[in-house]
């Protein structure tokens, strides 16, 4: 098989970069080791950015069965105090839980509609570049030869190690847990983020999903105050912590078994390009450093893959010219977070942030959005970000007005 480009994976970065790729008339094939829907441990939770980048890409909420709107958050400090963060109401979806099967599923078609020729159930298991062409070894299909490749393939990218760019010992700099709950009590319908003394500076969260559902799990900190031997005792009393207990409600029930994986977030240092091949989302270590979110920035990073594609040039312009996009739209947020991280890492400073954060209606407010990413982490200190308007955007999916 020979095609422009072939994007390995199909979570959202892969899936963002094929839509793109594909709708701008590209030859693209998009392979994954998975068969569809399929699910991925995380916590299911889009802030404004992903939110906005998948009504960019096309995505219909409508077609999603448990697309669950939220409307702010409810922050537990270490100390026990506890204050809402509410988002603006009224102009469109600034947060959103979707379970990833359906999510991925739902952006895999979008792909697919868009024209690329997507092939579950064909995992990678070779790459070789020479001067002139790119070859894949892909299960079921044979070899591929392509122009480019996105790197779409997750925190142990199959790609990058066959490339021989995997750092040895390398497991992410989170790690955390999920497992979903049934039948969780009334004050279990919102999003709760909790900052327990032994897990900062990672949380628990229970993000809410329609039938009384929830998404719960809690995320550390690899090196951190807990070592991440220990991470399953913590599970195991997780929903027994009365603070946690007294939000899910005593009828709540564990439905199967809970998964952990880890998160990457190390931007600044990972390998972003290796010759004609790309490095998105995961693959990429482009997860936000302070909350562990990582679908707004493999969307993100897809989108600015299939730009970087797309405008033409030079073959060898495209690595360049993807490397300064992250840097451009990533990197500075990337330190900020790293730079705020030490403040949630002590339970005095984090039991203070909380309280400033949520002093007012307005701190509240404004914090919720920065929180949920309605501009970029650290916004305040690019001035070539700032734009008329970009602390009162609305949000995703604005409900549009009815014409008699
Ligand atoms: C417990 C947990 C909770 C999280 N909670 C949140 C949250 O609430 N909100 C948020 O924004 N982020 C969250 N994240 C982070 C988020 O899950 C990731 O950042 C996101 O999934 C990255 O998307 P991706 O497209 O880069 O990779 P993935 O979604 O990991 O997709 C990679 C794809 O590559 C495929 N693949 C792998 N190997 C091969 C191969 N050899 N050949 C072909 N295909 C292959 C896989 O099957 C997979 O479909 C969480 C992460 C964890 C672990």
């Amino acid at each position: 098989m020979e095609v422009d480009v072939a994007v390995v994976g199909g979570g959202p970065a892969g899936s963002a970069a094929a839509t793109l790729l594909a709708g701008a008339g590209r030859s693209v094939v998009l392979i994954d080791k998975a068969t569809f829907p399929r699910d991925k441990c995380c916590g299911d939770g889009l802030t404004v950015l992903a939110l906005r980048l998948c009504e960019r890409l096309g995505l219909d909420p409508g077609g999603i069965p448990n697309w669950q709107p939220v409307n702010g958050a409810v922050i537990h400090a270490p100390s026990g105090w506890t204050a809402k963060f509410p988002l603006p109401a009224g102009s469109g979806q600034f947060a959103a839980v979707v379970p990833r099967s359906e999510l991925d599923a739902a952006l895999l078609d979008l792909a697919r509609q868009a024209g690329t020729d997507v092939r579950e159930d064909s995992a990678l298991t070779g790459i070789r570049i020479d001067r002139t062409s790119t070859t894949l070894d892909v299960d079921g299909i044979g070899e591929v030869a392509t122009g480019a490749v996105v790197a779409a393939d997750g925190m142990w990218s199959p790609t990058r190690r066959a490339l021989g760019l995997t750092e040895e010992g390398y497991r992410g700099e989170w790690h955390a847990f999920r497992q979903y709950v049934g039948d969780v009590g009334p004050a279990g319908t919102a999003l709760h983020v909790w900052f327990e003394a032994d897990l900062l500076p990672g949380y628990a969260w229970s993000f809410p999903l329609p039938g009384g559902r929830a998404n719960v799990g809690f995320g550390v900190l690899r090196g951190g105050r807990v070592p991440i031997g220990e991470t399953g005792a913590i599970w195991s009393g997780l929903l027994e912590r009365p603070v946690i207990r007294e939000v899910l409600g005593e009828s709540v029930v564990p439905e199967g078994r809970h998964t952990a994986w880890p998160i990457p977030a190390r931007i600044t240092s990972a390998v972003l390009n290796h010759g004609p091949v790309l490095f998105a989302g995961d693959a990429a270590g482009a997860t936000d450093s302070l909350t562990g979110e990582g679908i707004g920035q493999a969307l993100l990073t897809g989108v600015l893959a299939a730009e970087s594609i797309l405008a033409g040039g030079p073959a060898d312009s495209i690595g360049p010219r993807y490397r300064n996009a992250v840097k451009r739209e990533l990197v500075t947020d990337h330190r900020m977070s790293m730079t705020l991280q030490p403040l949630m890492s002590n339970v005095t400073t984090a039991n203070g942030v909380v309280r400033l954060v949520g002093a007012t209606e307005w701190t509240r407010r404004n914090f919720a959005r920065w929180l949920f990413e309605d501009y970029p982490r650290a916004l305040v200190v690019t001035p070539r970000r700032w734009r008329h308007g970009v602390l009162s955007r609305e949000g995703a999916y604005r409900p549009q007005p009815h014409h008699p």
